[in-house]
């Protein structure tokens, strides 16, 4: 043992003060993860007094940053989908935005959002992936405490400083219910009109680092990110998988609907996601503090940087123009985002779920799902929900060079 203790304080000693200031904001962000995923937070459903914690904490610990802050109340909307047959229409529920001002005349009129949603699933039911587990509290520690944890990282390591363009942080509420929060945001934004957001960088989910492999999703919505990304993130050596149009299922989307830059940081799904297994114990500390490091200098040089961005529009993809709940037939498959060319490649099948039983396994790219051609998550949307639970179908994959087909017996999903 005291080799052990030895050894620890040796290494210590030949650190660089960059890994200290490391470590500590894996500690604190770990501690904010776990503040909010704990079991008196009740999941953070809305309306809950759980999720009035949860905001009081943020502002807290904002106005200990030293930022302006304020709450932006607002009421779900009745008629939004998510909610037409739940008892939460007209529920008050409130975002948290605190405010770093520009120091430029000319440039602090625009605005970089940093936004993450604080909100989860509550107990269960609406939007749970565990059909059983209706009534256990749903803690989502990675979806999305882990962005929120980030968000007020990037908030203490920005809050001393003068940016040239004004940064406001938002922590959303209703991004579970059909993102509530940032539509209520871009209606009623603040500091500043719609017009002035110079850019949107969102986290959901980043709380599951894997081999440094972070995904920036919506790099195709300004010609200048690419690149931007890649000389950032030279010095944090993460594998960045940069891609995509600003559509996706997250309060960025709202953003780059009202033709905003937006990004969507992400460490990728899980088998957790939206069970009530997403606990803290599973969260990367260490990866979580890195990324918020990484955010917080892409958010410093966005808001400092000469000249516009130029937005890149990309169509409203047909699976999500609905905004339904209907997601067809379960398979259980568990897909790598980034996506692969030619079909989906899954990092994982849920346990017990259909394709577990078909056979199907990690690494196996889906190219047909019955009668439908699968070439990106979209297809693969719409040939579920061509289906019902009970069907059976032949589907086709490439594993290791060679096209298999396997039979599966779809299921029902837990609602
Ligand atoms: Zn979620």
């Amino acid at each position: 043992m005291i080799i052990t203790v030895l050894l620890v304080t040796a290494t210590l000693v030949a650190r660089a003060p960059q890994d200290t200031l490391e470590s500590s904001a894996a500690r604190r962000a770990l501690a904010d993860v776990r503040f909010l995923a704990d079991d008196r937070q009740e999941g953070r459903g809305v309306g809950t007094a759980g999720l009035g914690r949860a905001g009081d904490y943020i502002r807290n610990a904002f106005a200990r940053a030293g930022l302006q802050v304020s709450f932006q109340d607002f009421t779900i909307p009745p008629d939004a989908p998510a909610v037409l047959h739940t008892t939460l229409g007209g529920t008050a529920t409130r975002n948290v935005v605190a405010i770093l001002p520009g120091r430029s005349p000319a440039l602090r009129g625009e605005v970089v959002v940093i936004g993450a949603h604080y909100d989860h699933l509550g107990l269960g039911g609406f939007g749970a992936m565990d059909a059983d587990s209706t009534g256990r509290v749903h803690n989502g520690a990675d979806d999305n405490a882990s962005g929120t944890a980030a968000l007020l990282e990037v908030a203490r390591e920005l809050a001393g400083r003068h940016p040239a363009r004004t940064i406001v942080f938002v922590a959303f509420s209703g991004e579970e219910l059909g993102t509530l929060g940032s539509s209520y945001f871009v209606q009623h934004p603040l500091p500043q009109p719609v017009d002035s957001i110079y850019a949107m960088l969102n986290m959901d989910m980043v709380g599951r680092l894997r081999s440094a492999r972070l995904l920036a999703l919506g790099a195709a919505t300004a010609k200048e990110f690419p690149a931007l990304l890649d000389s950032l993130n030279t010095p944090h050596r993460f594998d960045l998988r940069a891609s995509g149009d600003g559509w996706g299922p997250s309060d960025h989307a709202v953003f780059f609907a009202t033709r905003r830059p937006v990004l969507h940081f992400f460490t990728d799904l899980h088998e957790d996601y939206h069970r009530s297994t997403d606990d803290w114990q599973k969260i990367n500390g260490t990866g979580l503090a890195q990324i918020a490091r990484f955010v917080a200098d892409l958010a410093w040089t966005l808001a400092n940087r000469a000249g516009p961005l130029t937005f890149v529009d990309a169509p409203r993809p047909q699976a999500t123009a609905g905004g339904g709940s209907a997601y067809g037939a379960y398979l259980g498959t568990i897909p790598d985002m980034t996506g692969s060319p030619g079909g989906v490649r899954i990092t994982g099948v849920r346990a017990g779920s259909p394709a577990e039983q078909a056979g199907l396994t990690a690494g196996d790219v889906i190219t047909a799902i019955g009668a439908k051609v699968v070439a990106n998550l979209y297809d693969m949307t719409d040939a579920l929900r061509s289906h019902q639970a009970g069907d059976t179908v032949v589907i086709v994959v490439q594993r290791g060079g060679a096209e298999q087909r396997v039979t599966a017996v779809l299921g029902r999903r837990g609602s």
